[in-house]
């Protein structure tokens, strides 16, 4: 990469951010692209965020990503946010427009989509209800694909009930039902259902396991794991032993980068296999 006069600038903010696998992957489109393009990463403290955003057009910036502790706190800086991200809590990408405005969107909805679309293309929506695992913010961007997809009935399990509780208000539609679950319920909420989504941080490296009895579940049931380090999730593991279409966690987090790309560097890009493996090689290796 090479920064000329004219370069398009765009990055991440997070505090720590160093940790952040985007300067990786977008550098790897911009490499692939050959955009005159450079994607930085941007440690911000939390108490100096909204001065970092405001800063951005003034230097010249087309957007950045945003990620922890930013997600939240960006809703009330920017200056506009998109109805998707109102819905789920969160921003996640910032697209500076011409006029210097700051809109604020949240890509992980789209990323687990497109992740679930590469992965079991077969799936429909109409296969019956989908179990969620977890209501954090990975959760509510799940919730809200799956109700944008047209999931009739969402059966989300939680330690903390009120967060459920919480989603159920925000993303509940006139189309899409959520029900709530205690983890003591979690096999009647396996059951019969057409999809399983573990949202929660269990089973990720350095958390406590996730046990789960996946009996109830039927066999032929697509089971995803938004964790990604490790790629391969003692659920998943347990999963494709049972037989069930398994997706990982990093389709997810590779498409969920896209729209920023497409809006700051102007050009489309895609997942490939070559883009999995430069990705896969910055991953912590698995316990
Ligand atoms: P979060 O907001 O902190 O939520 C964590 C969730 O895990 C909550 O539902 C929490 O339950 C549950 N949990 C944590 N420890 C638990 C325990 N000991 N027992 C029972 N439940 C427990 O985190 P997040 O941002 O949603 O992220 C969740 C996971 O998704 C992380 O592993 C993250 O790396 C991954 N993720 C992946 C992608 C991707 O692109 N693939 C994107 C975002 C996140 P309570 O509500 O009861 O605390």
């Amino acid at each position: 990469m090479r920064i000329s006069g004219t370069t398009r600038l765009a990055g991440i903010m997070g505090w720590p951010v160093a940790h952040s696998r985007s300067p990786v992957l977008h550098g790897f489109w911009l490499d692939e692209t050959g955009v005159d393009g450079a994607y930085l990463p941007l440690p911000v403290r939390p108490q100096n965020i909204e001065q970092a955003l405001r800063a951005l057009p003034i230097l010249g910036f087309r957007g950045c990503n945003l990620t922890i502790p930013h997600k939240q706190a960006a809703l009330s800086v920017v200056d506009r946010v998109d109805s998707l991200a109102r819905r789920i809590g969160a921003v996640n990408t910032i697209v500076i427009g011409p006029d210097g405005t700051l809109e604020g969107r949240n890509t992980d909805a789209f990323g687990f989509r497109e992740s679930l679309r590469d992965a079991v293309p077969a799936w429909k929506a109409t296969a019956g209800p989908a179990a969620i695992l977890g209501a954090g913010g990975a959760a509510r961007a799940v919730v809200a694909a799956l109700a944008d997809a047209g999931v009739a009935e969402i059966r989300m399990v939680n330690r903390t009930l009120a967060r459920v509780e919480a989603i159920a208000g925000d993303l509940a539609t006139p189309n899409t039902r959520i029900t709530i679950h205690s983890w003591e319920q979690v096999g009647a909420a396996l059951r019969h259902a057409g999809l399983l989504v573990n949202a929660t941080s269990l089973g990720m490296a350095g958390e406590p396991a996730l046990t789960l009895d996946l009996a109830p579940l039927p066999p032929s049931t697509p089971v995803v794991d938004i964790v990604y380090v490790p790629l391969e999730t003692d659920l998943l593991a347990a999963a494709r032993r049972r037989g069930h279409p398994v997706v990982d966690g990093l389709g997810m987090l590779l498409h969920q980068g896209r729209p920023g790309f497409e809006a700051w560097f102007g050009t489309s890009v895609k997942v490939t296999r070559e883009l999995r493996a430069a990705i896969l090689a910055t991953l912590a290796p698995a316990r």
